[in-house]
């Protein structure tokens, strides 16, 4: 695409706007009596949705109608030069379409939302047509046999759980249509059973919110199978004393075996299958939680595996690393959990060890059984050796703790030379160091040692700035400066992060206001990377209301970026603020995806609007093709979601093009820019707005 092209895209509609006219849409939708309703309210939406000036045009039929409803705005082009987004049933195929022009059918937020609309548009005709033959129909024979084309199922379930009515295509779910009378939750795996009752209690009491519920049940199907269907249940005749629920169930099981699959190999080591970090650091701290006994981290990092991938090269220098994961876990056993870290590094955890003699003699045996040779498949005898550091539960209270510990053991053990193992000693944590960074932490802010610099995020196809990210620095008096990774802990294990993030709040808001575009281009937003003490402090919803009046920055431009550990916490404090901030147009972000343990799934629960995807997956993409399968899977899922996605880390031309084309359409990295002080800012975006314009209309 050439640099003129990509300069007349049009922006993307705000996200409020966009959520606004499909939601208005779904409710026309569901309401709409025939077609011309559904054709206008599509216009409505696509007119919303698109910028003033795009041209559109609607031709939408039902499936057995000759009639075509079409709908043509004034504005529009010859057909032949808008292109096609089909309206398709899925598994029935096209109702219609929708022509959009080039420009916005290449802009990449519009494309989904406008496949959004259709689909949902599609499902509206379908519910309509069968609506209209059911009306023609007499019989209930002939009515079963139009339900049998639709591929969801309806249940009505009486008073008792006892199934009154199932839908012919029921039988592909439970493997039988013999279903009259009997329970519904006998059909429930076991272990959902409680929450299917509950659910349908819960939607008999009338308090279910809208009138409607929904789950995710795994149905035990006669033929032996397991389908996953996503259920929605609602009480069929409300304040009725007969009690019927309505449910409909979707077979979702292939959408959830995508999301376990990918969640699956997010976590795993692609070359030895095992447990990753995250994974290693999630069942950590699951064993510190569980206080059972002394736990200890040991961390292995392979002695002279350099040498071994240069000398026999990398099919070789893989056997080794299947070897040595296989020693490892052989070492550790059934109880313990074996990890690669990436490279040569490895770990493992060692429960139930009983006593501190116990886990040395652990390392002792690990330390002789990866020094002893590794004869591979081709017969090449490799002695690789490993150096060990030990950290138990005895000195530390958390998995970080651990792992830090055992970091600092590690370091003293290959100081000692190869083919060693050291346990953790107190003194090997510069104590000192940190209370003085905690005393001088508490001036910091009043005597303006603590500074900004700003990243830019851009859009990857066009390559222009669409945000700022704030990172916090330091200038500390003595140790000179320092990187937030130095100090951010300490602040928020004293509590001065609560007003650390206020002044980081403030003062980059004030930097945004300044920050403008010309023309079609959007002033870029601002993102804020903010703490979990922050948002569960008092009053943080108020701070950012009160600094979006006082600075008369626009809600829309702000993005707060929240790691995923503050998700998963079911913290009805954090939720609600979330959906407050939101609620006033501000976006949430999550931070590094990818390394904080979660199943991906769950992006479906939250309120959420950008996924930041953690750089070790950007590098990833580069060097294996498994991992490169992996992030389209992830990128497919957001998109389907609706989420943005920024590919963070972005350092070469080659990842920078593997992000696109896996379908990242923001990217963050030192390939464009290494964060910047404030000043410099306003210079970047004159200096993009020249190249741009240069590049739009001088010769070329
Ligand atoms: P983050 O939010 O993920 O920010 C991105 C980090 O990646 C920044 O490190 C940035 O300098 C670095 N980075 C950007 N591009 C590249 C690249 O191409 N390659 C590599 N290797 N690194 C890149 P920084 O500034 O050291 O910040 C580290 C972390 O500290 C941030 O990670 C964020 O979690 C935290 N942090 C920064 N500022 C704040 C703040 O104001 N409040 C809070 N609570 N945390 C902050
Ligand atoms: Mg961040
Ligand atoms: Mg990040």
């Amino acid at each position: 695409m050439t640099a003129h092209m990509r300069d007349v895209f049009p922006p993307p509609p705000e996200r409020a706007e966009a959520d606004g006219a499909l939601r208005d849409a779904a409710a026309e939708f569901a309401v709409a009596a025939g077609a011309e309703d559904v054709v206008a309210a599509l216009d409505r939406a696509v007119s919303r949705l698109t910028p003033p000036g795009s041209s559109h045009e609607l031709r939408i039929r039902l499936l057995e109608d000759s009639a075509l409803a079409a709908c043509r705005r004034p504005d529009s082009g010859e057909p032949g030069a808008l292109l096609p987004i089909e309206v398709d049933i899925p598994g029935a195929g096209p109702v219609g379409i929708l022509l959009v022009d080039p420009v916005t059918a290449a802009t990449p937020h519009l494309r989904p939302l406008l496949e959004a609309l259709s689909a949902q548009a599609a499902l509206a005709m379908e519910r309509i047509r069968l609506a209209a033959e059911v009306g023609r129909y007499r019989s209930f024979r002939e009515i079963e046999a139009l339900m049998e084309q639709t591929h969801d199922v309806v249940l009505i379930v009486d008073g008792d759980d006892c199934i009154r009515y199932a839908s012919p295509s029921a039988r592909n779910v439970f493997g039988t249509s013999a279903l009259r009378h009997v329970k519904l939750v006998d059909f429930i795996d076991a272990a959902q059973r409680p929450a299917a009752d509950f659910l349908l209690r819960h939607v008999r009491s009338g308090v279910a919110g809208a009138g409607e519920s929904r789950a995710d049940w795994t149905i035990r199907a006669l033929d032996g199978r397991a389908p996953v269907v996503e259920v929605t249940c609602r009480e069929l005749h409300p304040g009725d004393a007969a009690r019927d629920v309505a449910l409909t169930l979707h077979d979702v099981t292939a959408q959830r075996r995508l999301e376990h699959d990918l969640t699956e190999r997010m976590f795993h080591d692609s070359l030895t299958g095992l447990p990753n970090r995250v994974l290693f650091a999630e069942r950590t701290e699951h064993a510190v939680a569980a206080d059972d006994g002394l736990l200890a981290v040991l961390l292995v990092d392979l002695d002279d595996f350099g040498s071994v991938n240069d000398s026999f090269g990398h099919a070789v220098g893989d056997e080794v690393l299947h070897q040595v994961s296989r020693r490892l876990r052989d070492v550790i056993g059934g109880h313990g959990v074996a990890a690669r870290f990436g490279g040569d590094e490895f770990a493992a955890l060692v429960q139930g060890a009983g006593t501190a003699a116990e886990v040395e003699d652990t390392a002792r045996h690990l330390c002789h059984s990866l020094g002893a040779p590794i004869r591979t498949s081709g017969g090449t005898v490799v002695v690789c050796g490993a150096s060990i550091g030990v950290a138990t539960t005895a000195h530390a209270r958390n998995v970080h703790e651990l792992l830090r510990n055992a970091n600092l053991a590690l370091r003293a053990a290959k100081s000692a030379g190869a083919g060693h193992w050291r346990g953790y000693e107190p003194s090997m944590t510069d104590r000192a160091r940190q209370s003085e960074l905690r005393a001088d932490l508490g001036r910091a802010v009043g005597d303006g040692a603590l500074f900004l610099e700003y990243q830019p995020i851009v859009a990857l196809g066009t390559g222009r700035t669409v945000g700022f990210e704030a990172l916090l620095r330091w200038q500390h008096p003595t140790h000179g400066r320092l990187p937030p990774g130095e100090f951010i802990e300490i602040a928020e294990e004293s509590g001065l992060i609560v007003p650390i993030g206020e002044w980081v709040l403030a003062t980059a808001m004030r930097a945004a206001c300044r920050w403008h575009t010309a023309g079609q281009v959007r002033a870029p937003y601002l993102s804020v990377n903010v703490s979990a003490q922050q948002f569960r402090s008092d009053g943080f919803v108020d701070t950012v209301a009160h600094l979006l009046t006082q600075t008369g920055l626009p809600a829309h431009r702000i993005v707060l970026e929240i790691t995923e550990s503050l998700l998963l916490r079911d913290d009805d404090k954090v939720w609600h603020a979330l959906e407050l901030l939101r609620a006033r147009g501000a976006r949430v972000a999550i931070d590094d995806f990818g390394t904080g343990y979660s199943a991906l799934g769950y992006l479906r629960q939250v309120p959420l609007d950008i996924v930041k995807l953690d750089r070790l997956f950007v590098r990833g993409l580069t060097t294996s093709r498994r991992q490169r399968d992996l992030v389209e899977g992830i990128v497919t899922l957001t998109r389907a979601l609706n989420l943005d996605i920024v590919a963070e880390g972005i350092e070469t031309e080659h990842q920078r093009q593997a992000s696109v084309a896996t379908g990242c359409a923001y990217g963050q990295g030192y390939l464009f820019a290494t964060p910047m002080p404030e000043a410099e800012t306003l210079a970047w975006l004159a200096e993009e707005q020249a190249a741009f314009a240069k590049s739009s209309f001088g010769p070329s």
